[in-house]
């Protein structure tokens, strides 16, 4: 019996365009899985590491001194914790574990808190008057944006006088701001720039000038 009417089922062409529908939507599906897969594999080598930090931390309160490097490389001492993508565990600064594959922007020693760099922005000129939200760049490096509406030449960014009418909004070298041990801190931080202090990042979270040092108020860790 012949079917006639509306009712006979996908044809050729309409069966064609469902796969090749099917096929554009598990393109665009696919590629975010393997983002949201590989987040989740730094995620557990970041948690990995930080248990291991943990443990040499409990196991030298104990009195069972080591040094970082030797109670990695003896699986006896900790969790025998692996990296998800295969990378290796090696120390870094102030008793960190760094992954070749999930920190390898900090061993190959890049940063990776790298503020804006602002291309273009000109050297700060004595004798200048710069206007509000005016950016230059001061002698240390260091990214400035006027925050009065007059900013006169006496102060310069990179001087001692940086909090009268500066803020620290970035870098040239699109690293984040180094900040020495002595504490050149006192001064506007731009809410979100990053600084490195001490061989640890910090982020600025208010915009009212520093006269706490970075780990103090006015200031959030970044892992
Ligand atoms: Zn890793």
């Amino acid at each position: 019996m012949k079917i006639k009417g509306k009712n006979k089922g996908f044809t050729l062409i309409e069966l064609v365009i469902v796969i090749a529908i099917i096929g554009i939507l598990a393109g665009l599906a696919i590629p975010r899985f393997l983002d949201y897969l590989e987040e989740s594999r730094k995620n557990v080598c970041i948690a990995n590491r930080a248990e291991m930090e943990r443990e040499y931390a409990y196991n030298n309160a104990k009195g069972l001194a080591n040094d970082l490097k030797t109670f990695l490389e003896d699986s006896t001492m900790h969790n025998p914790a692996v990296c998800p993508s295969q990378g290796t565990y090696s120390v870094g600064d102030n008793d960190h574990i760094l992954c070749s594959v999930h920190d390898a922007d900090l061993i190959a020693g890049n940063d990776p808190y790298g503020n804006n760099s602002f291309a273009g922005t000109d050297a700060y000129t004595s004798g200048t008057t710069y206007a509000k939200g005016t950016k230059v760049v001061g002698s240390d490096g260091i990214i400035y944006e006027s925050v009065n509406a007059y900013n006169t030449s006496s102060y310069d960014p990179a001087g001692t006088y940086s909090n009268y009418g500066w803020k620290a909004v970035g870098t040239t070298n699109g690293k984040a701001i180094e900040i020495s041990d002595t504490g050149t801190y006192q001064r506007y931080y731009e809410v979100g720039v990053v600084v490195k202090f001490k061989g640890e990042y910090y982020k600025s979270t208010s915009s009212t000038i520093k006269t706490s040092q970075p780990g103090e108020s006015g200031w959030e860790k970044l892992s």
